[in-house]
Order: C-alpha cells, then sequence, then structure tokens
C-alpha cells in the first residue's frame, strides 16, 4: 500500500538479514529519512545499507556476538549481506561483555533520549 512503511520484526526480512533490535533501529533511519526525503519532494536514497550486531551473554562474565552488513541489491530488489562482511565472534570472551554493554548504552541512548 502506497506510503504505508513496515519495519521491525513485522517485515519478512531479507536473505540473512536478522530480525534483530539493533537491525529494527537501521530500519526505522532508513524509514525516516526516505520519509523525509518524499515530503520535501526528493528521490529517497536508492542504496542504503545497514550494519547488524548483537550480542549474547553466555554466563554473567562471557559474551559472543554476530555482525553483518546489509546492502541493497537493485537486480534482486533485496537487502544482501556484503561478501566478507562481518562474521562471529572467535569464541566467548570477556573483553566482549566490555563491547555489549557499550552497544546497549549506545543503542538506548540513541532511542530512548
Ligand atoms: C530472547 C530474545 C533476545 C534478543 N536479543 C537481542 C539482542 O541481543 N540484540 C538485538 O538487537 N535484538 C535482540 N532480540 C530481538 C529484538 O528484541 C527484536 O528484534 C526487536 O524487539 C524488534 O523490535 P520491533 O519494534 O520490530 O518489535 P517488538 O519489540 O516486538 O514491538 C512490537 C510492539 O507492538 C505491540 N503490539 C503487537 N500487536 C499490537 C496491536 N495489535 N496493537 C498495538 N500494539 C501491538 C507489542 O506489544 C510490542 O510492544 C532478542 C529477542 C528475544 C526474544
Amino acid at each position: 500500500a502506497k506510503n504505508i512503511h513496515i519495519i521491525g520484526d513485522a517485515i519478512q526480512t531479507s536473505p540473512l538479514m536478522p530480525k534483530s533490535g539493533h537491525m529494527a533501529n537501521q530500519h526505522a533511519k532508513v524509514c525516516a529519512a526516505a520519509v523525509v526525503d518524499l515530503l520535501s519532494g526528493r528521490q529517497p536514497e536508492q542504496n542504503p545499507m545497514l550494519t547488524n550486531t548483537c550480542y549474547s551473554f553466555i554466563n554473567d562474565k562471557e559474551v559472543i556476538h554476530v555482525a553483518s552488513v546489509h546492502a541493497w541489491n537493485a537486480e534482486k530488489k533485496t537487502l544482501l549481506v556484503v561478501p566478507g562482511s562481518g562474521g562471529l565472534s572467535p569464541g566467548p570472551a570477556e573483553l566482549e561483555a566490555t563491547y555489549a554493554n557499550s552497544w546497549a548504552t549506545n543503542i538506548w541512548s540513541d532511542m530512548l533520549t
């Protein structure tokens, strides 16, 4: 439906695109920028790129992560993972707990303040 925009977990995500809070945040930014462009009579960005990072605590100290970058593919009309981007942690690490807490603080600040 024209001018109806769906973001976050409610969409049928692209191949290998995770349903995550980080992705929902990225969807919202791409969508908001496109709505502003449409309201301003400009063409929305034709090549959006999204990033994802998801941390999981394995126990109270150690964390792993998965990360990926997703680029619009005009030919396939969907977002595809950029080859070689992101990846997985080599294994659980306490250092990653610091990264996880920083990620959480940043995204809460981005969304809630
Ligand atoms: C156990 C678990 C761990 C996760 N860990 C991570 C993580 O580490 N990092 C990460 O990035 N993501 C994580 N996720 C995924 C993340 O929580 C979701 O991708 C994100 O919350 C999606 O946001 P959303 O706004 O699209 O949907 P939601 O957060 O599901 O919000 C939808 C809202 O709509 C409301 N709603 C539903 N129906 C109606 C209705 N008819 N009328 C009005 N309101 C309605 C719901 O009550 C809800 O509040 C995790 C998810 C789970 C379940």
